[in-house]
């Protein structure tokens, strides 16, 4: 998948799996570092090692749940960074953001190729749900729908998460005495 296509689509799955934009926007910065790490790993060999090392879920799975862990598992709220009591939870909670996007990545990864499982140097997991463009960079049709599909369903979450059992009861309840 293409760095556009990995942005776009965390961003909106952390935005509506969480209802949280700095949640979200974390995810965005964390979800083309698998990427952009192999530069700086492994330079000008990387393609000897793209979607190896750096797209093992494991590790990066692990220090995110660390990172919940130490956090409370809370989402990260702006004004407890900002006013900085207590602000050490939505620090360690931004931090397992970023990483959620790392791992977000690899997930990407896998419906247009494959990824490492258990073993992290072999492929072995992974589908073509759709197909990559020739050109570097560009999106392809399938990848293009894709993250419509992705980016409205969380849409459509984000807006529900307002919407809950409880208010949905009240309404019935309403709806019935009116009638
Ligand atoms: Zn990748």
């Amino acid at each position: 998948m293409t760095g556009k296509g990995h942005r776009i689509s965390t961003f909106a799955f952390v935005l509506g799996a969480t209802g949280s934009p700095l949640a979200a926007t974390f995810s965005f910065l964390g979800s083309t570092f698998p990427d952009s790490s192999e530069y700086v790993f492994f330079g000008k060999r990387r393609n000897r090692y793209h979607r190896r090392w750096t797209h093992w879920f494991i590790p990066w799975l692990v220090m995110a749940c660390v990172c919940f862990e130490r956090s409370g598992w809370i989402v990260p709220r702006l004004a407890a960074l900002v006013d900085g009591t207590n602000a050490h939870y939505d620090v360690w909670s931004c931090a397992g953001f970023w990483l959620m996007g790392c791992v977000l990545h690899i997930l990407e990864d896998a419906w247009c190729g494959t990824v490492p499982f258990l073993i992290p140097w072999k492929r072995s997991v992974g589908m073509h749900v759709f197909h990559m463009a020739k050109a570097r960079g560009e999106m392809s049709r399938g990848e293009k729908n894709f993250v419509f599909c992705c980016a409205g369903i969380s849409f459509v979450a984000f807006m529900f998460r307002t919407f809950t059992l409880r208010s949905f009861a009240d309404l019935m309840l309403t709806l019935w005495r009116n009638i």
